[in-house]
């Protein structure tokens, strides 16, 4: 197996040009287990840790611009107001340890549907950045990036060299299930974002579909109902009916299966159980806010 260390990103593209069978590393915590388990054996491994600019971010006005090997650890500590639900997520990736190493864009990169990151890059709205050295760079919205089971929309000659992620307008969640409350896969997993702006609501869910998706016909029904009810501007509660009608339509987007983590049953149901909470939760928190800033006024 033949290690090739990039100095910089023009290089590293042109190493995954010319060994496009090449596998990028980063954190390693997924490459690595691969490696040891036997389960992989690639001719080239394509080290990105000696290219800094994959462990910067930038906050611009609208979005954040993270850097593809951010770890997680760093999520947390820096990025908690502007991205909120993936910080949150990042919270239950692992261990400290992993969460120091492992990153976006290595989860992106194994795309696998139980990883933390992708119902809170959904529900926030997200664009990946990926270069190759032959067409430059594109854009891939967060919505069309997983193709499969482990699969993503990255040409074989691509990298991914940052994310776009948009800045919190409103509360966010994410919400977890697993066996235990730490280095735990989840059995589900489900993000949940408020846009006052737009006025509309997004969702992710994680592990209970061959890949993450949105609970696009759950966001429509709760988008109509909120517009409707004007809960927007009159902050009221959300009435039990609404609530679980949407925790309903977010199980009817699942597609699971049976595995040794959960039941395809189990799986529908705590996704609805999760919805339904992050739902409140994050009503809670604007109604909190929107009482307290016209008490001020
Ligand atoms: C003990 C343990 C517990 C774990 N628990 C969790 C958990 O709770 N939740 C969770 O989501 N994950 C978990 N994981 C999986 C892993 O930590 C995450 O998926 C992490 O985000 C991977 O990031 P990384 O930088 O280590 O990726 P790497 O292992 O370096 O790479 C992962 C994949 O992405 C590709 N890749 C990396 N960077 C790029 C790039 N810039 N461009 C293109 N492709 C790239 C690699 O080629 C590889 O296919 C766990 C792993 C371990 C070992």
């Amino acid at each position: 197996m033949d290690f090739l260390r990039p100095a910089s990103w023009e290089e590293a593209l042109a190493a995954k040009a010319e060994h496009p069978t090449a596998v990028p590393i980063a954190g390693g915590t997924d490459v690595m287990v691969e490696i040891n388990f036997d389960h992989r054996r690639p001719e080239y491994l394509l080290d990105l840790n000696r290219v800094g600019e994959l462990h910067e971010w930038e906050a611009g006005e609208d979005s954040v611009r993270l850097g593809a090997s951010v770890p997680y650890a760093k999520i947390m500590e820096h990025l908690r107001a502007e991205l909120p639900g993936l910080a949150l997520a990042s919270h239950t990736v692992a261990s400290p340890q992993i969460r120091n190493r492992g990153g976006v864009g290595g989860n992106l990169g194994t795309a696998s549907p139980a990883g933390d990151a992708h119902p809170a890059l959904l529900a926030a709205g997200a664009e990946v950045e990926a270069e190759s050295a032959a067409r430059g760079a594109r854009r891939i919205p967060i919505d069309d990036f997983y193709t499969g089971v482990k699969r993503n929309a990255l040409a074989p000659d691509e990298l991914i060299r940052a994310v776009h992620v948009k800045k919190a307008d409103g509360p966010q969640q994410y919400s977890k299930v697993g066996t235990r409350n730490a280095m735990v896969i989840a059995v589900c997993a489900f993000g949940l974002a408020l846009h006052p702006e737009t006025r509309t609501v997004r969702t992710g869910i994680g592990s209970a579909a061959p890949t993450p998706v949105r609970a696009r016909a759950a966001e429509e029904f709760l988008n109509a109902a909120l517009q409707e009810g004007g809960f927007w501007d009159n902050g009221k509660v959300i009435t039990p009916s609404v609530a679980k009608q949407f925790a309903q339509l977010c199980s009817a987007a699942c597609n699971p299966i049976d595995d040794v983590r959960g039941t395809a049953g189990y799986r529908r149901h705590a996704v609805g159980v999760m919805a339904r909470r992050t739902l409140t939760w994050t009503w809670e928190s604007y109604r909190g806010a929107r009482n307290a800033s016209k008490g001020a006024a």
